[in-house]
C-alpha cells in the first residue's frame, strides 16, 4: 500500500530539493556572512541527515507514535493497526512525510488531523490517499472552506508552495476523544491563541501530546510573537497545555521535541517581553521622536517613536534571554513590536 503514493509527487520533490532547507543550518559549516549570536546548544536536536532531508523518529519508544522534522518544521504520525494517523503535513516537507511513513510501516494512511489552518503546516495534505478521513475543530472547518472559496485574492498556500487542501470531513470539539485500532486521541482546544482555533492533539496512553506554534523549544517564538491571533490567549494556551497530562510535545517547528520545561519557558519569555513593552511605554518619550522626526511626516514621526520605544524594550529582553533562546537576537525587535500593537489596541 505505501507504494501507492510513494512517487504519486516526484515533480513536488524536486521542486523540495532545490530548496535550502532550514537543517541544513545545523551541519552546513560554510561560513555564514550574516550573523548572530551564538545559538545555545539545548537549541538544537539531532542533526538531519543532509542526504535524506529528513529524521524520522518514534517520540517514545514501543509506542508506534513517530515524528518527522526536516529540522524546522515537525509533523507526527501514529500507527494504529488498522492504519496511519498523520498530524499536520507541512508543504516544505514534499512527499517527505508519505516517505517518512514507509519507511516505517506498511499500515495504508487512513485519517490526517489539522493542528490548525495555516497553509505552512497543512497544505501538503495532497501527498496522502484521496478519501482519507480529514478531522479538524469546526472552526477549522470553516475557515478552511472560506480560504479555500475562490473569493480570495491569493490561493492558498501560495507563499508556502503547498496546494488546496481537502475539506475538513470530521470535525471534533473540545475534550472528545477518538480511538483508531489501538491508539486513542484526546483533543483539547487552545482557543483562537495562535490562529483561528488551536488544537492540542493528546495521546493520553502515552504521555504524549502535539500542539503547533505555541513553542518553538529551545528558541523565541517566530518573528512578531508567531503572528498571534489575541497574545492574552496566547499565554493562556501555555496554561492549558500544562493542565493537560504529557510530557513530550511535538511542537510542529525546530529540529527537537519540546518538553513542559520549554512551555513554562516560553511563556517567561512571553511575559518578559509584555512586561518589558509595558514600562517603555511609559518611560519613552513620544516628543523627543517628534523632536528628532519633526512633524511634516506623521508616519515618519510614528515610526521614531515606535522604534525608540521596541528598541528600548527588545534590548532588556535580549540581555537577559540571548543565552537561554535560540534566535533571542534576531526576532526579540520584531515580538515586541507585536505585543506593542497588541498592548496599543487592546
Ligand atoms: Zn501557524
Amino acid at each position: 500500500m505505501p507504494n501507492l503514493f510513494r512517487h504519486r509527487h516526484f515533480a513536488g520533490s524536486i521542486l523540495l530539493a532545490l530548496l535550502p532547507l532550514a537543517a541544513t543550518a545545523q551541519i552546513d559549516t560554510r561560513a555564514a556572512t550574516v550573523t548572530a549570536a551564538e545559538v545555545p546548544a539545548a537549541a538544537y536536536g539531532t542533526p538531519v541527515d543532509y542526504n535524506i532531508g529528513y529524521l524520522v523518529g518514534e517520540v517514545k519508544p514501543g509506542t508506534g507514535v513517530w515524528w518527522v522534522t526536516e529540522g524546522s518544521h515537525q509533523a507526527m504520525f501514529v500507527t494504529t493497526g488498522e492504519g496511519v494517523v498523520v498530524v499536520d503535513a507541512p508543504p516544505i516537507f514534499g512527499d517527505k512525510i508519505a516517505k517518512a511513513i514507509a519507511s516505517v510501516t506498511d499500515e495504508p494512511v487512513t485519517h490526517l488531523i489539522y493542528s490548525h489552518p495555516h497553509a505552512d503546516h497543512i497544505a501538503g495534505a495532497w501527498q496522502f490517499p484521496e478519501g482519507i478521513e480529514i478531522v479538524a475543530t469546526s472552526e477549522s472547518a470553516e475557515h478552511i472552506t472560506e480560504l479555500q472559496s475562490g473569493e480570495r485574492f491569493g490561493p492558498f498556500g501560495t507563499f508556502v508552495g503547498g496546494k488546496p487542501v481537502p475539506a475538513v470531513t470530521r470535525t471534533i470539539a473540545d475534550g472528545e476523544s477518538l480511538t483508531i485500532g489501538s491508539q486513542t486521541f484526546s483533543f483539547h482546544e487552545l482557543g483562537k491563541a495562535h490562529s483561528h482555533s488551536d488544537l492540542a492533539v493528546l495521546l493520553p496512553d502515552h504521555r504524549i501530546a502535539m500542539a503547533v506554534d505555541i513553542v518553538w523549544a529551545g528558541w523565541i517564538p517566530f518573528e512578531r510573537l508567531g503572528h498571534a491571533e489575541d497574545i492574552s490567549s496566547y499565554l493562556a494556551a501555555h496554561d492549558a497545555l500544562l493542565a493537560l497530562d504529557w510530557d513530550v510535545m511535538v511542537g510542529g517547528h525546530v529540529g527537537r521535541l519540546a518538553t513542559r520545561d520549554d512551555v513554562a519557558t516560553n511563556k517567561e519569555y512571553v511575559t518578559d517581553l509584555i512586561t518589558a513593552t509595558m514600562a517603555a511605554l511609559q518611560s519613552v518619550s513620544y516628543q523627543s521622536a517628534a523632536e528628532r522626526a519633526g512633524y511634516a511626516n506623521p508616519f515618519l514621526t510614528t515610526e521614531t517613536y515606535f522604534d525608540d520605544v521596541a528598541r528600548t524594550a527588545s534590548a532588556e529582553v535580549e540581555a537577559k534571554w540571548v543565552t537561554r533562546l535560540g534566535g533571542a537576537d534576531v526576532w526579540t525587535y520584531s515580538n515586541v513590536r507585536a505585543v506593542m500593537m497588541w498592548l496599543r489596541l487592546n
